[in-house]
């Protein structure tokens, strides 16, 4: 058996490979265009092309595809094969430079939100060197952009490459007011950890709610849920260690820093984490994880759920993105430092992170909103849907030392002078972390914790890279004409924490009070649901701050809108249209024949003892009775509502109406269902209850 370091990137064609298998001219070319972003030349191009088909036939592939994200959320790919016919009639394995550059897929069933109509049919995806080639199955994997012929991308690696571009340039700037002129990039990392669930593939069969949407519409609560914390982080069970370990080997093959696993706070759940990278790529092997997850859960008779709330009533899913920008020589600069001077650079780097997320909470919150992470966000087991910052008590009291012109408590001076005074060194293992926190800082990162399970990571990235862009930018255009560096900076800082403030809250975020607080006293967002805050997109403020960063256009995100209340609506539209189908082809004729059975039952029971009662067969008759009546009510009224909705056009409205008729719609019919699934033996229910499902893998 091979050991984890040989097996480790197999299938990438990464620097080791480059570096063996290209000329030292080609060689260097290809890294300068990788870390410096510079034209690829297509005498480059072809080399490169054939190094990677040579390498990968030799690994056993046939194909080749542009693999991209489209809108949609998942990833797309089309193969070509290699072959090219011989005049001999046999056939030689081929690619060009130009097949590795540029491809056109047939764009017209991708998501465009109206763009490609505008501009041009097709689209085309462009190669992203920056993120390394790699092999599934018997097909080369190349990472590309999806674009539209007349420029809009149509994908989510564009516009995260553009923002941090934008953050790059933004940072870069304040960096050289410092006096670092050596740094030529700033790059953003990312470390996501990944939530699910594993349920077996016998007990997924036999629910369609869980094959049509991803998650349980009806069920009632188990007796035994998560109330123990039994689960969190116990003992790992041999039929999920078993899926652990393969599904690790698979993804160190594709270079996945895969690290940590554990149990979560539910059973059946668990997380994955790998180590942090280049949010570009982060966000590749992201995908590719989620898909690696689910193809791996099949081999072992399992299923991986990634909906954000596959059980009502227990803990959701969400991936925590650990986010930190660093210069392409590794200083990470949200760490604090050793020097005043690096501790000042520090403090505005924070306060820019301040300033984005107070300025942009609608962005960053639409960034992470779904169908299905709605349900999580507030449920007292993610943070709610109202953003807010955590720093800590010795960060906190720092900042109000700043903005009071105070002493801090660890300095000796009378007033803190940035620049000059020694900061005190913080704790970077903050004892007091909190989990309740949509947004924490921990030591020299900070989570953002809203996402859900199934997103992308790209969207919150996007709007995060581009927002502290925009303090930075801001920040550099006055501290550039300032006449005294250090009093400016200072006056800033002061500046910034005055006027943002209110988005740091250290205390419960679960708690109803600070829902309370938040939106009363301090005038944060509280967008519960996607129908709320996906049209906050095209506000003016935010369209010109990412038009004028170039992370999108108008157009573009006109169309991003469309299509991610398109998504929320479609979502919604298939859980309920699964929802009426159940109720009546199976809940509905499982509690009659029960039903029918008892009265037939208490009918020969009277026959024998004479006992005219029958009291606990006549109740529950009579109770099941009313609960079918309920159900088919219930079942009649959302299909009503079903059939109105298709006549709403607009897609802003028909998400309104989803959100205040469909979704209430839904909860009433959910209510008989599990009602009545208590009271009905278990032999007639006609699919495994929330127990048979959490705690059916062994
Ligand atoms: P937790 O206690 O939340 O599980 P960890 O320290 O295990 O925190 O880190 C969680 C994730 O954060 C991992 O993916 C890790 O690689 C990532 N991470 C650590 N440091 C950084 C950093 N500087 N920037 C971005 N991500 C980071
Ligand atoms: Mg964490």
């Amino acid at each position: 058996m091979s050991t984890v370091p040989e097996t480790f990137g197999s299938l990438v064609f990464d620097d080791r490979v480059m570096r063996a298998t290209l000329s030292a001219e080609v060689y260097a070319s290809l890294r300068k265009t990788i870390d410096e972003g510079s034209k690829l030349d297509i005498s480059v191009a072809n080399a490169v092309a054939e190094a990677m088909k040579e390498w990968a036939v030799s690994k056993g592939a046939t194909h080749y595809t542009h693999w991209f994200q489209p809108l949609t959320g998942i990833t797309a790919e089309k193969h070509d094969s290699f072959i090219s016919p011989a005049p001999d009639g046999s056939v030689i394995m081929e690619f060009s430079g130009k097949e590795l550059i540029k491809g056109e897929p047939d764009a017209s069933s991708f998501p465009s939100g109206g763009l490609r109509a505008t501009f041009e049919a097709r689209g085309y995806t462009a190669w992203d060197p920056t993120s390394y080639a790699f092999i599934k199955g018997k097909t080369l994997c190349i990472p590309t952009a999806f674009c539209s012929y007349g420029g809009p991308a149509l994908d989510k690696k564009t516009p995260l490459l553009r923002s941090m571009e934008a953050l790059s340039k933004q940072a870069i700037r304040i960096l050289r007011l410092f006096g670092n002129d050596e740094a030529k990039r700033v790059v953003s990392s990312v470390g996501p950890e990944q939530e699910y669930f594993l349920v077996t593939k016998e007990m997924y069969d036999q629910r369609p709610d869980l094959r049509f949407t991803g998650r349980t519409l009806f069920g009632a609560k188990p007796p035994k849920g998560q109330e123990l914390d039994d689960h969190y982080f116990g003992v790992i069970k041999p039929g999920v260690a078993a899926y652990m370990e393969d599904l690790n080997e698979e993804l160190w093959k594709l270079g996945i820093l895969a690290k940590t696993e554990h149990n979560e706070v539910a059973p059946a759940q668990h997380e994955l984490a790998p180590i942090y990278t280049t949010t570009n790529i982060a966000t590749d092997h992201n995908q590719l994880t989620m898909e690696i997850m689910q193809k791996v859960a099949a081999r072992h008779g399992l299923v991986c759920l990634l909906h954000e709330k596959p059980f009502a009533g227990v803990n959701g899913s969400g991936k925590h993105n650990n986010w930190s920008i660093a210069t392409d020589s590794g200083q990470n600069l949200l760490s604090p430092g050793k020097t005043p001077y690096e501790n000042a650079q520090f403090l505005l780097f924070l306060c820019a992170v301040i300033k984005a997320v107070d300025d942009y909470q609608d962005l960053l919150r639409l960034s992470v909103a779904t169908a299905g992470n709605d349900h999580r966000l507030g449920a007292n087991e993610a943070p709610p849907a109202v953003i807010s910052m955590f720093l800590g008590d010795e960060l906190g009291a720092v900042l109000e030392a700043i903005e009071t012109d105070k002493p801090y408590k660890g300095t000796k001076k009378t007033q803190m002078k940035l620049g000059v005074d020694v900061l005190p060194i913080f704790n970077r293992d903050t004892t007091d972390r909190n989990r309740t926190s949509p947004f924490a800082f921990t030591g020299n990162k900070f989570e953002f914790r809203m996402l859900g399970s199934s997103n992308s990571i790209a969207c919150a990235n996007i709007m995060l890279n581009a927002a502290v862009a925009e303090s930075l930018r801001v920040y550099a255009d006055r501290l550039e004409k300032a006449a005294d560096f250090e009093t400016a900076l200072h006056e800033m800082i002061k500046k910034t924490i005055k006027d943002h403030k209110r988005i740091i809250f250290n205390g419960n975020g679960y708690d109803d009070a600070w829902i309370k607080e938040a939106t009363e006293e301090r005038g944060l967002l509280n967008y519960r649901t996607t129908a709320d805050c996906m049209p906050h997109i095209l506000d003016k403020k935010n369209v010109k701050m990412l038009t004028s960063l170039g992370v999108f256009t108008e157009e573009e995100l006109q169309s991003r809108r469309d299509i991610m209340l398109e998504n929320y609506c479609k979502s919604v539209l298939i859980e309920a249209n699964t929802m009426v189908e159940m109720a009546r082809t199976q809940i509905a004729p499982a509690i009659e024949k029960y039903a029918a059975d008892v009265a037939r039952d208490a009918a020969a029971k009277k026959a024998v003892t004479h006992d005219l009662a029958c009291s606990y067969e006549t109740n529950l008759v009579r109770k099941l009775s009313d609960l079918i009546d309920e159900i088919a009510a219930g079942a009649d009224e959302l299909d009503k509502k079903l059939l109105k909705v298709a006549d709403v056009e607009d897609i802003v409205k028909q998400s309104a109406v989803i959100r205040d008729k469909i979704l209430p719609a839904m909860a009433e019919l959910r209510v008989p269902c599990d009602k009545a699934e208590v009271m009905t033996a278990k032999e007639y229910w006609p699919f495994p209850s929330y127990a048979d499902l959490l705690f059916g893998v062994k």
